[in-house]
């Protein structure tokens, strides 16, 4: 599963909290990440992430563009809902793409661990469900 990482700069603490507790479940995937929050994820936990350009400057769109080519399955985004972002634009348009697609986002901690769960003990159909309808 390709795994897209990304959180908002008061935020990049928990997500790293969060990836070094399931470290084991998200090394078996391939992991992308927004620039500056995919440094901090090589940095302070070893996995390997390819990084896009940081949020601000068109990696949220970048892995928006990834989703519209059907090559990205799951969005773990920590949001900061407390402050304004400069590219709120894009983290809608990122949003609504997964929406679009039917692509799996966790917008918060608590989501994001009931995603890991269900993708470790193999809960999530929704790709062949879609394949069964086309
Ligand atoms: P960053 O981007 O990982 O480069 O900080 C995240 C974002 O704000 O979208």
């Amino acid at each position: 599963m390709k795994i897209a990482l990304i959180a908002h700069d008061r935020k990049k603490d928990d997500l790293i909290q969060f990836v070094t507790a399931y470290r084991d479940i998200l090394d078996e995937h391939e992991l992308f990440a927004t620039g500056t929050t995919g440094q901090r994820i090589i940095d302070e936990t070893g996995l390997a992430v390819f990084r896009y350009q940081s949020g601000p400057l068109g990696g949220d769109q970048q892995i928006g563009s990834r989703i519209a080519t059907n090559d990205m399955d799951m969005v773990i985004f920590f949001r900061d809902p407390l402050t304004a972002q400069p590219h709120e634009p894009d983290v809608t348009a990122l949003i609504r793409l997964c929406d679009v697609y039917q692509i799996p986002l966790a917008t918060n901690m608590g989501t994001a661990e009931v995603l890991l769960k269900g993708l470790q003990e193999g809960f999530v159909d929704w790709r062949l469900l879609q394949e069964r309808r086309s």
